[in-house]
């Protein structure tokens, strides 16, 4: 059996008072899509969120290749920072609200982390920006800033700002959430076009139709955890909980 990229095991997270999930078990392997979908509040975000690092659990264990992060409250202190660089380095995360550096121009902002985190040279770094702007369509606008693009070439940018850095995994956060409705196509096509070419990626969406087209493996949230998993056929089609009966039929 290979190993997984990755591996949740037990994962939990509260915040306070708030369990927002616990005993999430996931294996994530190379070249799945995974999507992720579930009510507002049921803790898609957060475990992105804990994937990526942004938050730590407290229980459970995320397994990354070697990178193995024991969370829980035994071990409450920080993560070591050599296993945070390590995992941030292996995955790439898209936010629903994009995220640009205002103040950078476009190849700037996919450039950026070559240059700090990978310590290549400026031309370098932006001769392999320009090459990830190509691969969204958005070469010509390299020098321009974020202000002058639709939401939709702003969240093509941070797509290209993911990819440069080569993750093995790429995150997406609902990223056609925030985008009018006639600029969602463009992004999702971004997004296809990767899953075609094979990327490992765990999407987080409401665009369900999306999801079934483009997701190997479904996943639901609810009631504090994975509440239904399968193939899309199954937990789209025929889903069983009802629970996820009854958050498709509101998504209709
Ligand atoms: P989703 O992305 O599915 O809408 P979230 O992961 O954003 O859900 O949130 C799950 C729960 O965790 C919600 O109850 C939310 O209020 C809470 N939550 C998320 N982030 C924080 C935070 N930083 N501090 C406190 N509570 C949070
Ligand atoms: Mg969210």
């Amino acid at each position: 059996m290979t190993q997984p990229l990755l591996k949740l095991s037990g994962l939990g997270k509260s915040f306070s008072e708030n369990r927002v999930f616990s005993g999430i078990d996931l294996q994530v392997e190379a070249g799945d899509r995974i999507a992720i979908i579930g009510a507002s509040g049921s803790g898609k975000s957060t475990l992105l969120r804990c994937i990526n690092a942004l938050e730590k659990p407290d229980q459970g264990l995320i397994e990354f290749g070697n990178i193995s992060l024991a969370t829980g409250q035994a071990n409450g202190q920080a993560y070591k920072e050599k296993d945070l660089c390590a995992l941030r380095q292996r995955v790439g995360m898209v936010f629903q609200q994009f995220n640009l550096f205002p103040h950078m121009t476009v190849v700037g902002n996919v450039s950026e982390g070559l240059v700090t985190v990978r310590g290549m040279s400026k031309p370098e770094a932006k001769a392999l920006a320009i090459g990830e702007l190509r691969r969204v369509g958005l070469e010509d606008k390299a020098d321009a800033y974020p202000s002058h693009l639709s939401g939709g070439q702003k969240q093509r940018v941070a797509i290209a700002r993911a990819l440069a850095m080569s993750p093995e995994i790429l995150l997406f956060d609902e990223p056609t959430s925030a985008l009018d409705p006639n600029l969602v196509g463009e992004v999702l096509g971004v997004i296809e076009q990767l899953a075609n070419e094979g990327r490992t990626m765990l999407l987080v969406t409401h665009e369900i139709g999306f999801a079934y087209h483009v997701a190997n493996r479904i996943v639901f949230l609810a009631d504090g955890g994975i509440y239904e998993t399968g193939t899309p056929d199954e937990v789209l089609k025929n889903p069983k909980g009802h629970l996820t009966q009854q958050f498709l039929a509101d998504h209709q």
